[in-house]
């Protein structure tokens, strides 16, 4: 009976195969608590980086092998990234399409620009690619204290899109406040925002005098704007970002006019 259940209709229905996946590692806490979470929704498998893989972008492994370790049933360990652990998971090891893809839940915020940084939006976006309804799950503290609400979301999130889906091509980035479930202020549906980068390269030197640099560092800022996923954030809303698949800005495209870019030398019009 793994896998299907008897519906009240008499006939065999297969259980919803969620497949979980994150870029902080099999071993980081968000991970498993999103698996509990989301564990009397169907059947979870779970396909997760074995380090620490953040900001490490929609990057896939083409350069050495991808090993599978199976940790316990349904836990499964990639020495890969987190688009090569749902592209695995899905074109060769999980024997079906998955009905749902959730990536998570990440420590931290992936809001405005981080998105296109983002492991953990990666392995959604990886599952939108292969034609899954995807979600990505972030806790919006570096420092989390209560990312139980964050599962909680992220249930309620999966619950919505197994019933209701996602339109095509699109998948939703998912950004919870860290505060107690009873905190929250509602849902937002939110557009992308913009980060402002600033002071996130360190320069040092070590103790042989050589000089060093180190990205990152204190979280970035971003710009005040309203409608965006750091404005519902501000007011302790839950943030639901519809990410498309289709980056071409549409609304230029005429601006760029074709004869002036000729690749006839000389040609300028
Ligand atoms: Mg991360």
């Amino acid at each position: 009976m793994r896998g299907r259940f008897f519906c009240l209709t008499g006939v065999f229905m297969a259980r919803p195969l969620i497949l979980v996946t994150n870029d902080d590692g099999i071993r980081a806490p968000g991970i498993r608590l999103l698996a509990e979470a989301l564990g009397d929704l169907g059947e979870v498998a779970v396909y997760a980086p074995d380090r620490q893989r953040s900001a490490t972008g929609h990057s896939v492994s083409l350069h050495h092998p991808l090993r599978v370790t199976t940790l316990r049933a349904g836990w499964h360990m990639v020495d890969g990234t987190p688009t090569d652990c749902v592209m695995l998971a899905v074109r060769m090891l999980l024997g079906r399409k998955p009905d749902l893809v959730v990536s998570g839940i990440n420590d931290g915020a992936n809001l405005g620009d981080d998105v296109t940084y983002s492991g953990t939006v990666a392995g959604a976006y990886e599952g939108m690619l292969l034609g899954i309804p995807s979600i990505a799950v972030s806790d919006v503290s570096y420092a989390p204290k209560h990312m139980e609400t964050a599962a909680q979301v992220g249930r309620r999130m999966a619950e919505y899109v197994l019933a209701n889906g996602v339109p095509e091509d699109t998948m939703l980035n998912v950004n919870v406040p860290d505060c107690p479930f009873d905190q929250l202020a509602g849902v937002a549906v939110t557009r992308m925002g913009r980060r402002s980068y600033q002071d996130e390269i360190v320069r040092r030197e070590d103790p042989r005098g050589g000089v060093y640099y180190w990205i990152g560092g204190a979280e970035p800022a971003h710009v005040e704007e309203s409608g965006t996923d750091f404005a519902a954030i501000e007011v302790n809303q839950v943030s639901v970002t519809p990410l498309h698949r289709d980056l071409t800005n549409h609304s230029v495209m005429h601006h760029l006019y074709e004869p002036a870019i000729s690749l006839e030398a000389g040609v300028r019009e």
